[in-house]
């Protein structure tokens, strides 16, 4: 024990309390140590500002409606595994050869965690490794690069605006955005201008003259499936690497509701929190028998540590260890039936308003509505949704000229299918949005021009017709939302918050 100034040392007291914690001490004599007093009290009393803006969003997820592709509601154990102690603990390294000692349970738990991953995709030992310590699906990629191919080697991707993801390549004719265009040459491939489906005989084209190292599946929002035999053959032609990035479809893939990438590809990558509902954190899958590459495992493990990352996070490693168990459950294939299920009603529902979507349908957990056709931007969609309590996102549709204004708007179902709604719920849901274009077309006609501004006056501030149905829909929305549970939050004992606005 430190040495404290004799009036700091408390003979009388053999215990100690905070507002939610008594205090232990194993020593008789009880100090009271002023300066880490603070250690011991909860984030209410030691930070009400962080407190309340943690309250009014858990009150946004409660009385709002979710509709973020990439978004889900993960369980309330991962967030108690992702709010541990563990998060105090420095692990460089891999399990049983770290840079620093005290790492016999973190070992246990990696170790746990890696197992978990191989089983939840149902994956032979012998066949198949992963790293469980990427922070996020973007440093996941690039550590994938950096493991398979060298700087200015060239690599394809998905494009952006077709529905790929920023870190496969993505460049403008001004500017590289992403480390993947910077550090490497990349060019897209594209959607068939006439089915939305991936064009992979150009594709096959293309890589017969720029030859890439590497071709990249996988998107942020294409609602259809992959064809990974077409893919591997066109890398194995080209003597590629096939890596997919499955960060949207992860949980989907792993209920066997959509095809494997695992049998084509060297390396697949993926976030943990999108349809997998897990914390938020990324992992790397690498073949262990690729004839000629037999140290892919090192290059990929080398690659996270120490090339692009330090320390592991143990913490959110133990929240993708619980949340693994969870996917390799029997309840989980029917959570991903339930998804697809719920996504292919709103598809139904829109389509049957005479929407455009993108392919009509969909084949996973994402609907991409074209909204050109309406005569709306994507942008002022989403704002008349988020006025109303539906969260959504703009999104580039095939055949946009202009990146700065997407034409369309992308869904998804997963969140809300883990606040439990069913078909007969989510065509409700479809209502909804219905009535906000509607509405958004009514705002625009009011606001008399086509700016943001302008759109958002007459919405928020005006006194016309419009103005008061964004707050009936509220209204309407925010009801039926807070009908349903909200995963990890006992709803019952909830209060709106101090500084909630927009649920009146
Ligand atoms: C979301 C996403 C990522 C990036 O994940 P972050 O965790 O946001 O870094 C990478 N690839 C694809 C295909 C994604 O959809």
């Amino acid at each position: 024990m430190a040495n404290y100034p004799s009036d700091f040392v408390r003979t009388d007291v053999p215990t100690r309390q905070s507002s939610t914690h008594t205090v232990f001490s194993r020593e008789i004599c009880v100090y009271f140590d002023e300066e880490n007093a603070d250690l011991y009290k909860p984030l209410s009393e030691v930070d009400p500002v962080v407190q309340n803006i943690i309250d009014k969003e858990t009150w946004r997820q409660f009385s709002g409606l979710e509709l973020i592709a990439s978004e889900n509601l993960t369980s309330l154990a991962a967030m108690q595994a992702n709010g541990s102690i563990l998060t105090n603990k420095y692990s460089e390294g891999l399990p049983g050869a770290r840079y620093y000692g005290g790492n016999e349970y973190v070992d246990e738990l990696e170790n746990l965690c890696r197992e978990r991953a191989l089983k939840a995709f149902n994956l032979d030992p012998n066949v198949w490794g992963v790293n469980v310590q990427p922070y996020s699906g973007s440093t996941a990629n690039f550590a994938a690069l950096t493991a398979l191919i060298q700087p200015q080697d060239r690599l394809m991707g998905l494009g952006l605006p077709d529905g790929g993801h920023l870190t496969h390549g993505y460049y403008t004719a001004k500017k590289k955005i992403t480390a993947s265009a910077i550090y490497f040459q990349s060019l897209p491939y594209a959607l068939d201008a006439s089915t939305h489906l991936i064009d992979y005989p150009s594709l096959e084209k293309t890589a017969k003259t720029f030859k890439p190292r590497l071709i990249i599946c996988g998107a942020s929002a294409y609602p259809r499936d992959w064809d990974y035999k077409y893919l591997r053959k066109i890398a194995d032609s080209e003597q590629a690497w096939l890596m997919c990035d499955m960060a949207h479809t992860s949980g989907l893939i792993a209920a066997g509701e959509l095809a494997s990438p695992f049998e084509s590809c060297h390396v697949v990558t993926t976030t943990t929190h999108k349809t997998l509902r897990g914390p938020r954190a990324g992992l790397i899958f690498f073949r262990k028998d690729v004839e000629g590459a037999k140290d892919l495992e090192k290059r990929v493990n080398d690659a996270v540590f120490p090339a692009c990352q330090g320390g592991p996070h143990n913490n959110t490693i133990a929240a993708i260890a619980t949340s693994l168990l969870q996917v390799a459950s029997p309840t989980w294939k029917a959570y991903a039936k339930q998804v697809i299920v719920n996504a292919r009603t709103l598809a139904e529902v829109l389509v049957g308003y005479g929407y455009k979507l993108q392919t009509q349908g969909t084949d996973n957990h994402l609907v991409l509505w074209d909204l050109r056709p309406v005569g709306l931007t994507g942008s002022k969609v989403e704002k008349i949704c988020d006025y109303v309590g539906i969260t959504i996102n703009k999104n580039a549709v095939s055949g946009d000229t202009s990146a700065a204004v997407p034409g369309g708007i992308r869904l998804g179902t997963s969140a809300l299918t883990s606040r439990s709604m069913k078909e007969e719920d989510i065509r409700v849901v479809g209502e909804f949005l219905h009535r906000a274009v509607q509405l958004a077309l009514k705002l625009q006609k009011e606001a008399g021009s086509k700016l943001i501004k302008d759109f958002e006056r007459v919405a928020l501030t005006g006194d016309g017709e419009g103005a008061r149905e964004v707050k009936v829909l509220r209204k309407e929305v925010r009801a039926f939302a807070k009908k349903w549970p909200l995963p990890g939050i006992d709803v019952s004992s909830l209060t709106k918050p101090e500084g909630f606005e927009g649920d009146d």
